[in-house]
C-alpha cells in the first residue's frame, strides 16, 4: 500500500511577470521539473525541482535524465520509512533540487496516507508565517516604484537585490526606505561585492539611519574569510546563502565564525540536509531564514510546510510563485498578501 509504484518527471515552464534581475543573472522564464511519486494504493505525492545553474551547477536536462535512475533507486520502497529514502536520495549530490523534489513528493504521499499536512510530519510548530517580497535590480525609478507597490500590497518585509553597482545600490536602498517607512529590509548582494565594497555599502546605509535586518551573501560563495571580514565590520547580521548548500558547508561556516545567519533553501539542500542545518544552526546560535529559487506554487508549498513544521525561521523569503504566472495555484496552503497559512482542507 505505502510502497512506491512509479515515479514521473515533467518539465514545466513558467514565465516571469517581469524579467527577474539579480547580480549576474536575468531570468524571463522559470524552468522546473515536477516530480510525481505514485504509491501502490494509487495516492500521488507531488514535488518540484527548480534547478539553479548559478548556485548548484544544475540544468533541467540533467534532472530529466535522472528519471530512470531515481525510479530504480526508489521503486518498491515504503514511504513510511522515509529516512531510508532520504539516505538513498542523499546520493543525488549533483542535483540537489531534484533531491528536494523527490524527498518532498515522498512526504506528500505519506501525509495523504496519514491524512495530515506535511508540516505536521515535521512537527507542526506553526500554522502561519509572513513572507517578504523581492525588488529586483533595475533603474532607480523602477526599483522605488516596485518597492512602493510591494509595500502597498501589504508586505512589511521587503527584500532588495543589490550587488552590481555600489553607488546605485546605496541610492536605491535610501530611496526605497524613504517611501516604505516601517518596513523591514533584507538586502541581498548575491556575491556581487568585494569584501571592502560590502563593508562600504553597509556603512553608508547605516549612516543614513537605515536598518538592515539581514545582509545576504555580500561576497563570493567560497570566500569565507571575506564573509567573516564583512560580518565583523558591519553593524548588520550577515547571512550565507550561496555559501551554504549542504550541512557540511554550514558546519564549516560555523567553525570559521563566518556568518550570523543561514539562508536555507530546499533547492540547495534537499529536506534531509535542511533538517540537519536547522539543528546545527540552533546548536551554534545562528539564526535562520528560508529562501527559494524559481519555484511555482507547488514548489513553494514544500518550503511553506517545512517552515511551518519546523518553526525554525526568523524570516521567510518565499515569493517566487508571486513573481511568475501560472495557470492555477497548486499550493496546499492559503495566501493572503504576505500571510501564508495552512489551508483549511489540510488540517
Ligand atoms: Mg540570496
Amino acid at each position: 500500500m505505502a510502497k512506491i509504484k512509479d515515479i514521473k518527471f515533467t518539465l514545466r515552464e513558467y514565465p516571469y511577470r517581469k524579467p527577474f534581475h539579480i547580480t549576474g543573472s536575468i531570468a524571463t522564464v522559470a524552468v522546473n521539473i515536477e516530480v510525481q511519486v505514485q504509491l501502490k494504493n494509487d495516492l500521488v505525492g507531488y514535488g518540484e525541482a527548480s534547478p539553479s545553474f548559478r548556485v548548484n551547477g544544475e540544468r533541467p536536462e540533467m534532472l530529466l535524465a535522472m528519471e530512470n535512475q531515481v525510479r530504480e533507486m526508489l521503486i518498491g520502497l515504503d514511504v513510511r520509512q522515509y529516512r531510508q529514502i532520504f539516505e538513498i536520495t542523499d546520493r543525488l549530490t549533483a542535483t540537489p533540487s531534484l533531491k528536494a523534489a523527490v524527498q518532498f513528493a515522498v512526504l506528500d504521499s505519506l501525509a495523504q496516507i496519514y491524512e495530515t499536512p506535511v508540516s505536521f510530519l515535521f512537527g507542526g510548530a506553526k500554522k502561519t508565517l509572513e513572507t517578504d517580497k523581492t525588488v529586483g535590480i533595475d533603474n532607480l525609478e523602477n526599483r522605488v516604484k516596485d518597492a512602493k507597490q510591494i509595500f502597498e500590497e501589504g508586505f512589511r518585509i521587503i527584500k532588495i537585490k543589490v550587488g552590481e553597482h555600489l553607488r546605485e545600490d546605496v541610492e536605491a536602498v535610501q530611496e526605497i526606505a524613504r517611501v516604505t517607512k516601517g518596513a523591514k529590509y533584507i538586502v541581498d548582494a548575491n556575491m556581487g561585492y568585494t569584501p571592502k565594497q560590502a563593508v562600504e555599502f553597509a556603512q553608508e546605509i547605516y549612516r543614513s539611519g537605515i536598518d538592515i535586518d539581514v545582509y545576504e551573501q555580500p561576497v563570493y560563495w567560497a570566500d569565507l574569510d571575506g564573509l567573516r571580514f564583512v560580518r565583523f565590520n558591519v553593524p548588520f547580521p550577515v547571512a550565507a546563502d550561496e555559501s551554504a548548500k549542504t550541512k557540511f558547508d554550514v558546519l564549516r561556516l560555523i567553525k570559521e565564525e563566518a556568518v550570523d545567519y543561514i539562508n536555507i533553501k530546499l533547492m540547495k539542500s534537499g529536506l534531509s540536509d535542511a533538517l540537519a542545518i536547522t539543528e546545527l544552526a540552533k546548536a551554534a546560535n545562528l539564526k535562520l531564514m528560508i529562501g527559494c529559487m524559481s519555484e511555482s506554487s507547488i514548489g513553494i508549498n514544500q518550503s511553506v510546510h517545512f517552515a511551518l513544521g519546523t518553526g525554525a525561521f526568523e524570516f521567510h523569503d518565499l515569493d517566487s510563485h508571486l513573481l511568475i504566472s501560472e495557470e492555477r495555484f497548486r499550493g496546499k496552503f492559503a495566501q493572503n498578501g504576505p500571510e501564508i497559512s495552512i489551508g483549511e482542507g489540510w488540517l
